[in-house]
């Protein structure tokens, strides 16, 4: 498919707004996954005031939401497919549309 320097910038500037929320979700649910090791290891551990069996389950709750997150945001601004692992991809795989 061949797309007009319009369409390309558009798709561009899309897909840089994309990475960067991809970043940040990707660093908080790798910082929950930290918290729950340490909780994991320390049941009786309290953080904010809030003891285990609160933090448990809004981790769940978050970090499902953070996956979802991830999965709805992470595709190409052309095609809507999905980008794949790379957290860097210069074209998209699936219709060729330039990323970066
Ligand atoms: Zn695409």
């Amino acid at each position: 498919m061949e797309y007009t320097e319009r369409g390309k910038l558009s798709i561009k500037t899309e897909f840089t707004s994309r990475k960067r929320n991809q970043i940040i979700v990707s660093i908080s649910l790798i910082a929950m996954i930290i918290l729950f090791v340490v909780f994991g290891e320390n049941p009786d551990h309290v953080m904010l005031g809030m003891p285990a069996t609160v933090w448990g389950p809004a981790f769940v709750v978050l970090f499902t939401g953070g996956i979802g997150f991830s999965l709805f945001n992470w595709r190409c601004p052309a095609c809507n497919k999905y980008l794949g692992k790379s957290l860097n991809p210069k074209f998209c795989s699936k219709c060729g549309a330039p990323l970066t």
